[in-house]
């Protein structure tokens, strides 16, 4: 069984043997996995459980998944979630349309599943930092960089991935102010398409997580320039 903290992955596809086959995989890299078997019931798990990675069957029922991947990007919660677009057809015409709308990548059936993990894992790796298996403090936050847990004052601190790994750049360098784009680089990585304003995002998701009753928001917003973890200034 996957940790309740592991990665939860939203997997789109009618296909019953290909979703079973999909699960089992991701439940082996260690990943939680919701189905959902057409595009409907996808975008309702999409705005339930906000997954960290949709892998999302071009040809579904009732819903396209060319449309889901569409209504994923204009939803806030799931602008940033990473989709992999499966598909039977191969056209670049299809690939372009599909990259257009937002996928993040494309695979085509039938794909080698190791490949399709490979690609999983890439868009769900931590950042390698000076903090691997390393203890950061700053003021009443601690994050362990070997078991990935985060605390304030104490008491746990639920993160997604990309909180976690943003969590971990401000930690690094306390007070430092980062700008969007240095942070899409930092924990998004230099090669995926993301626009700035995501950032934003992850960041109030990130700021609402570490948010204590009569506890000061240890992120400081820099008017023009971006943002700073700053608990002493
Ligand atoms: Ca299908």
């Amino acid at each position: 069984m996957a940790e309740p903290t592991a990665p939860l992955v939203l997997v789109v596809e009618d296909e019953p043997a290909q979703a079973e086959l999909l699960r089992y995989n991701l439940e082996r890299e260690g990943f939680r996995v919701a189905l959902a078997g057409d595009g409907e019931e996808g975008l309702m798990l999409a705005g339930e459980t906000t997954p960290d990675l949709v892998l999302l069957d071009w040809m579904l029922p009732l819903v396209s998944g060319i449309e889901v991947c569409r209504r994923l990007r204009a939803r806030e919660a799931t602008r940033a979630v990473p989709v992999i677009m499966l598909t039977a057809r191969g056209e670049e015409g299809d690939r372009v349309r599909g990259l257009d709308t937002g996928a993040d990548d494309y695979v085509v059936k039938p794909y080698s599943v190791n490949e399709l993990m490979a690609r999983v894992r890439a868009r769900l790796r931590p950042t390698r930092g000076a903090s691997v298996g390393q203890l950061l403090r700053h003021g009443d936050i601690e994050l362990n960089g070997e078991t990935h847990k985060v605390t304030r004052a104490g008491t746990p601190v639920r993160l997604g991935p990309v909180e976690y790994r943003l969590l971990v750049t401000f930690m690094e360098r306390p007070g430092r102010v980062w700008s969007r784009e240095q942070l899409l680089d930092r924990v998004w990585g230099r090669d995926i398409n993301v626009e700035t304003r995501t950032v934003d995002v992850h960041i109030g998701r990130l700021r609402k997580a570490l948010a204590r009753e009569h506890a000061r928001d240890p992120i400081r917003t820099v008017r023009g320039s971006g943002y700073a973890l700053d608990l002493d200034g």
